[in-house]
């Protein structure tokens, strides 16, 4: 069964912790993971980037992968999100980003910092095959 169907619920808060996170290192790509239950957003954990190109790429690191999966099943959530930032590209998917993409059912949230006062976040479903454009509500 899919974590997220047809909108993803990202709390203000949630969402702002994430919009501060890819702002730290505003040139390179950030990442991290969203627990949650039912369509929601309720965690975040932040996920080192070990791409040797970090400026136009991410990797996440496996073993905080794993500490935050444990974590979330500790916590009774499920993957609902993965996000991160585009330094210098728009808020979609690149063609990396649908060859690497593995969850299906998952939010995919991707932060633009083209314009550097004013991020611009959107939210992708991965269906298997492709994204399509996901709904994120604030509740
Ligand atoms: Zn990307």
């Amino acid at each position: 069964m899919w974590a997220v169907t047809d909108r993803l619920i990202l709390p203000a808060a949630l969402r702002a912790a994430l919009l501060r996170h890819v702002q730290e290192s505003p040139s390179l790509e950030t990442c991290g993971l969203l627990g949650g239950q039912a369509g929601r957003a309720i965690s975040l954990y932040r996920i080192t980037n070990l791409d040797p190109a970090p400026a136009i790429a991410f990797a996440m690191d496996p073993r905080e992968m794993f500490a935050a999966f444990r974590e979330m099943e500790a916590r009774q959530e499920v993957l609902v999100g993965i996000y991160h930032s585009h330094p210098m590209s728009p808020a979609a998917p690149s063609a990396r980003d649908l060859a690497e993409a593995a969850y299906p059912g998952v939010a995919y949230l991707i932060v633009s910092l083209q314009t550097a006062d004013a991020p611009l976040l959107a939210g992708f479903l991965f269906n298997g095959s492709s994204f399509v454009p996901l709904t994120l509500a604030a509740d």
